[in-house]
């Protein structure tokens, strides 16, 4: 029997979690929806319960802490430019913020709901019936990958353009769950597998992102897409290096989850691009090609040490 559909809109987070458990398997959490609802459309989304997040006064707002910026995960992409705490020491989110789809999406989507938004394939991102058409593949009732033509294992990528710039700042996120809250890195709640991108709880819900404050950050930030406006990255680069001179590196759009490096700024700079590329495991599921995306980590990335390190 097909489950009746509901819209619940709790009122605090432990609410939300006992709502989330009472629909355990058959709900979705919805903070913006603008990556949520597009994939509903696509039949690649189809909880009948849908628990709205946007009443949760404990996911909003910026302020400092002793040593670090809390980031409600509710924070919307196109406001965090106007808070001064960020421009000033964390610019590199702005630029990540406003690089995500358009205007409009922007003024509804959220932060937390960017670093969580869902892997996406060319092969995946696509009609039902298109994918009926061509037998599914492993991240829809498949049994192959029909981007590597029969790997058995799933190479949607993260697509999210915060996380690698947040990830390069070294933030932190908050989760709370049923048993309680746990602080962590970004970097951590990701899997690397396409199907399940992530290791966080059904249940679980992002709070907050930190981003540690007086690191002295220099950034550089780039964003490979076919167009300059409402495009989906095929590759985003993200570099920081703090006042000690330690530096790190996150991609997103040639992976299933971030492809971090870490290193100081004495480290060789072609044995870290190196490392980047390895680390990258791009395949022929994006509008550019494997070999296109993979040749243009070294080109960000030189980029970026050059006009960092110069
Ligand atoms: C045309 C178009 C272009 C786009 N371009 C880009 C782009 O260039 N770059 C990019 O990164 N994204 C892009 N997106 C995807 C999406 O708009 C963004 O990722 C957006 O930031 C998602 O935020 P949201 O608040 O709308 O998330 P939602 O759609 O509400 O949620 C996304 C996911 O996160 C979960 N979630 C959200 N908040 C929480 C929370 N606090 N706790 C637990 N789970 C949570 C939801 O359950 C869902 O699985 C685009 C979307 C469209 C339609």
């Amino acid at each position: 029997m097909t489950k009746e559909k509901q819209y619940l809109i709790p009122t605090s987070v432990n609410e939300a979690i006992v709502f989330a458990r009472q629909n355990l398997g058959s709900f979705r959490y919805l903070a913006g929806g603008t990556d949520v609802m597009v994939n509903r459309h696509q039949g690649n989304e189809e909880s009948p319960c849908l628990i709205d997040l946007s009443k949760l006064s404990e996911l909003k707002g910026i302020k400092k802490e002793e040593h670090f910026l809390r980031i409600g995960a509710l924070e919307i992409l196109e406001e965090l430019k106007l808070n001064k705490n960020i421009s000033e020491e964390f610019p590199m989110l702005i630029e990540a913020a406003l690089s995500v789809g358009s205007p409009l999406i922007r003024k509804a989507a959220t932060l937390g709901g960017n670093v969580l938004c869902e892997n996406r394939c060319l092969f995946y991102n696509q009609s039902e019936w298109w994918r009926e058409a061509v037998g599914y593949c492993l991240k829809c009732d498949g049994d192959i990958c029909i981007a590597t033509q029969g790997k058995n294992a799933c190479f949607s990528e993260l697509v999210s353009d915060t996380a690698p710039a947040l990830i390069a700042m070294d933030a932190e996120i908050e989760v709370v769950d049923i048993d309680g809250n746990q602080r962590i890195k970004l970097e951590d709640i990701y899997t690397g597998d396409g199907v399940t991108p992530r290791n966080l709880s059904e249940t679980a819900i992002l709070t907050a992102i930190f981003l540690p404050l007086n690191r002295g950050f220099k950034t550089d930030f780039h964003k490979l897409r076919e167009r300059e406006s409402l495009e989906f990255t095929s590759l985003t680069s993200a570099v920081a290096i703090d006042s000690t001179g330690k530096l790190k590196i996150a991609l997103a759009g040639v992976d299933p989850k971030p492809v971090v490096v870490e290193g100081t700024i004495t480290d060789d700079k072609t044995a870290l691009i190196k490392q980047a590329v390895k680390g990258s495991r791009a395949v022929d599921n994006d509008m550019y090609s494997r070999k296109y995306r993979r040749e243009m980590i070294s080109v960000y990335l030189n980029r970026s040490f050059d006009k960092l390190l110069s």
